[in-house]
């Protein structure tokens, strides 16, 4: 049993002060009351507290690109990405992967969905232990202290009739059958799930999707969903529809998929992802840097499509980034104030993202939800003079200080339980450029 007592916590989505939140042996919060000091047993946790944020769209090995591939195509930073993918073995992985891992901790992330399709050697061939590569996710995430859910992603051909280029053997399974094998020779942990992903429309063939969904189903099933307008010509080519009426011909389209993305979208795809219950992924950093474009999230959000936040590419690993560039990006988009309030916006980081990674008793802080908690501080020079309801709207990663998850401090005071991070990050991808 541990306690810790907050300054202020942030409880269904309005603040109370002075909180003794009681966590038990299983990591779930067994009793929340207000108690105005610190009682001695307890872990006094300074500034404002959240239940912890979600990752819910993330590729770790992007991290070393940052700052390497800032000015070509979205095309030929993809070239990119899978030169580096081809320098990866499960040792570099797994140091790549608790570093960047670690990086999403101080940020404030409790709980990451990796969206993993590096699964074999370079050539394709698999490895002796044919998930080396997805099992070094999971040592990744022990060893940082994060929650993880193993968004194990089938991909099978090079694009809309394509064959596999060389670079993408690696990420390949011989077919769904295959694929569904070697995912349930996963190894899980406490703090991990197992969920499934269809990597896109371009990477899977059509009769394949309903397979990979009836694998997955009951955990949570992830997709890109037109991020590129070249992926809607084609599938309009192939197949005569838009990829999201595809996925709704495929019985792909339920309360089980994350839809990551969905920049592109037509009106009749806004309503197909709305009347499945579908939820949608925005990674406004990520879509900014690689020139996506600015999805449809005021109207995805009219229409109550819940959305959820990834840091992709990891360009940035700042969740408050995140929604403030996705709250001022609909502005700019609709001409229009407040598209998403505060507490929207601390929804999609919270209870939303935990919902779409398959956490369903986590994203909130009341009794029997997982004690996973993000404290911010009240004080920076950003949040200082701010309403305590306004601070996350102004605050940057920077400022968290405490993040507990399962019951279990990983950062205090600002410090990682790993110690010094960006050596961390310095070792794993320095070698990786030689
Ligand atoms: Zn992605």
């Amino acid at each position: 049993m541990s306690h810790f007592w907050c300054e202020a916590a942030w409880i269904g989505g309005a603040i109370s002060e002075k909180v003794l939140i009681e966590c038990d042996e299983a990591g779930t919060i067994a009793a929340i009351e207000n108690i105005a000091v610190c009682p001695p047993f307890a872990t006094a946790v300074p500034g404002l507290t959240f239940p912890g944020f979600a990752n819910t769209h993330s590729h770790a090995f992007h991290r070393a690109l940052r700052g390497r591939v800032t000015q070509d195509s979205f095309w030929r930073w993809r070239d990119a990405m899978y030169e580096l993918a081809a320098r990866l073995d499960p040792e570099s992985y797994l140091q790549l992967a608790t570093a960047v891992f670690a990086e999403m901790a101080l940020a404030g992330f409790t709980v990451v969905g990796e969206f993993h399709y590096l699964h074999h050697q370079a050539g394709g061939r698999p490895y002796d232990d044919p998930n080396a590569m997805g099992n070094a996710l999971t040592g990744a995430a022990k060893a940082a202290g994060i929650r993880l859910t193993l968004l194990d992603t089938c991909y099978l051909q090079g694009g809309l009739g394509k064959e596999l280029s060389p670079p993408q053997r690696r990420f390949a399974d011989a077919d769904v059958d295959d694929w569904a094998r070697r995912r349930a020779l996963l190894k899980g942990y406490a703090r991990g799930q197992i969920g499934a992903a269809i990597h896109s429309v371009r990477a899977v063939p059509r009769e394949a999707m309903s397979e990979i969904a009836a694998a997955g189903r009951g955990g949570p099933l992830h997709i890109h969903l037109s991020e590129q307008p070249a992926e809607n010509q084609q599938t309009l080519a192939a197949h005569g529809m838009s990829p999201t009426a595809l996925l709704a011909k495929e019985g792909v389209l339920s309360e089980d998929l994350t839809a990551v993305h969905a920049i592109h979208l037509e009106a009749e795809d806004i309503a197909l992802l709305s009347s499945s219950g579908a939820t949608v992924c925005a990674c406004p950093t990520t879509e900014a840097d690689l020139g996506d474009g600015i999805g449809p999230f005021a109207e995805l959000h009219r229409q109550k499509v819940s959305l959820t936040i990834g840091t992709d590419q990891h360009v940035f690993i700042d969740p408050f980034l995140e929604i403030q560039r996705l709250e001022m990006d609909q502005r700019l988009l609709t001409r229009q104030r407040s598209v998403f309030n505060v507490r929207e916006q601390i929804d999609a980081l919270t209870q939303h993202g935990y919902r779409a990674l398959g956490w369903t008793n986590g994203g909130l802080l009341e009794v029997g939800a997982l004690c996973d908690l993000t404290s911010m501080k009240n004080d920076s020079v950003r949040t200082a003079g701010v309403p305590l309801a306004e601070k996350a709207s102004v605050a940057s990663a920077v400022d968290v200080e405490t993040v507990v998850v399962g019951g279990r401090v990983v950062v205090a005071s600002g410090q990682h339980v790993l110690g010094e991070i960006p050596a961390l990050l310095r070792e794993a991808i320095d070698p990786l450029w030689g």
